[in-house]
């Protein structure tokens, strides 16, 4: 599995790379959880669960029981997107297009006129199933969403920002050529009584290389990200510009962190490293971070069958949560000097300046009690963490939401830590290297020593 580009793709290679490491699926290893009283899991075991392909949770237990707690990392996984509608395919005017949906919070504008790749899995009549990934190799084709050339866009360059590009603009250009028998190409015959040939010609395409048919779109999940790979930035080589780091920068700096101690042996409390979908639509949903599915995980890791189970009362789950310490790994506004009018200077995030502590994240959060925001900085201080302030812009310039409210609500104790990034949820993020390494390294230090 060589991309990351979607939740499937990195729980995914996540989970080859858990397994490498000898870490064992919490179904697969019935004896643990399912049947056994609590506290009879070894210190030091190695366990994740994948929950439906979408959110993948892992830990490695401690010496101390779980009643004193865990140590959590959290990040999500998905990103803003180009979604297929679930009949997407139709042809206009001889062109071939996939009616599409945006998932999560995009400028619309910002998704036109530039290179898409098409990843997601169809399950055909067959019973088969197929992951699909195009426009990711070299030799691969892309695809794009076209834009309105500048001579003919006088009325439209008068629209607002957000009306430019509708959400039902965003249609993705799929072919163009008309399909032809084998005999009527091998003879080059123009003439065919079939309705839309373009479209069929793309239809025989998807049948030949994956058996699928236009009724497989109705349950397929087929998305369209940016198709270029992440690169250096800037002169100096400072900052990584890509696709997604919203919030795959903090996943990929949480896994490390939790990886690299899984090396190490038993650590004293448990450490669990969450790695979740569904952030940018809300966290609804089984694969969210609403659902139970982290509170399953526990119930499972301290013996219980589910939380209300006779042998595991919802008191001792609720306990647990209580000494739990969190960090709500997610991206936040880098200041921007373009747009600096939305940030306070004092309190925002800068490029380059290290790890982010958010007390405050604004609209749709949950701040940090100061008792346990002063534990996180001193920790930072203490191991030499760079770390600063990261408010979310000036008071009624908007915010964001995270998932720290979701477990903040089940007792246990959050905070918001990051990356900051430039052009978040833009089809090309940046963010800055020395923040990037800082951000590994205070995980680190946080699952480690809190
Ligand atoms: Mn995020
Ligand atoms: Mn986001």
């Amino acid at each position: 599995m060589g991309y990351w580009q979607s939740e499937r793709e990195f729980t995914a290679f996540c989970r080859e790379y858990l397994q490498k490491e000898g870490f064992v699926s919490i179904g697969e290893a019935g004896e643990i959880g399912g049947n056994k009283p609590a506290g009879t899991i070894p210190a030091g075991t190695k366990i994740f669960k994948h929950v439906k392909e979408k959110t993948l949770v892992f830990a490695v237990t401690g010496s101390k029981p779980l009643s004193e707690g865990f140590n959590m990392v959290a990040a999500h996984v998905d990103s803003p997107r180009i979604d297929c509608k679930t009949n997407p395919l139709y042809e206009k005017n001889h062109l071939a297009l996939f009616d599409t949906r945006y998932y999560g919070g995009i400028k619309p504008y910002q998704w036109t006129a530039m290179p898409l790749s098409m990843h997601g899995v169809v399950f055909t009549k067959d019973g088969g199933r197929k992951n699909i990934c195009i426009g990711e190799e070299d030799a691969d084709p892309i695809f794009t969403i076209t834009d309105l050339l500048p001579h003919l866009a006088r009325e439209q360059m008068k629209k607002t920002a957000a009306e430019f590009i509708g959400g039902e603009e965003l249609d993705i250009l799929a072919g163009s050529k008309p399909y032809k028998t084998p005999e009527q190409e091998e003879n080059n015959i123009e003439e065919s009584n079939i309705e839309e040939k373009v479209k069929l010609n793309i239809l025989n395409i998807l049948f030949e290389k994956y058996g699928m048919t236009e009724q497989d779109f109705s349950s397929a999940e087929i998305e369209f990200v940016p198709a270029f790979p992440a690169r250096d930035l800037g002169l100096d080589r400072s900052m990584i510009g890509a696709y997604g780091h919203d919030d795959r920068c903090c996943a990929f700096a949480a896994f490390s962190a939790a990886v690299e101690l899984s090396r190490e042996g038993a650590p004293e409390k448990t450490i669990i490293c969450l790695l979740v979908d569904k952030e940018e639509t809300g966290s609804y949903g089984n694969t969210g971070s609403q659902s139970r599915l982290l509170e399953n995980f526990i119930a499972q890791l301290s013996g219980g069958r589910t939380h209300n189970a006779p042998n595991q009362p919802h008191d001792a789950i609720g306990g647990i949560f209580a000494n739990a310490q969190i960090i709500s790994a997610d991206v936040n506004a880098g200041f921007d000097p373009n747009y600096a009018d939305v940030y306070d200077t004092k309190t925002s995030s800068y490029l380059g300046k290290g790890i982010t502590v958010t007390k405050y994240p604004g609209r749709g959060g949950s701040d940090a009690g100061a008792e346990f925001c002063h534990k996180v900085q001193s920790l930072f201080d203490k191991n030499n963490v760079r770390w600063q302030h990261g408010d979310m812009g000036k008071v009624g310039a908007g915010g964001g939401g995270t998932i720290a409210w979701c477990f903040s609500n089940l007792g246990a104790e959050v905070i918001d830590c990051g990356i900051p990034v430039l052009s978040m949820h833009s089809p090309f993020e940046v963010i800055s290297k020395i923040d990037l390494w800082t951000c590994y390294k205070a995980y680190r230090t946080f699952l480690n020593a809190i």
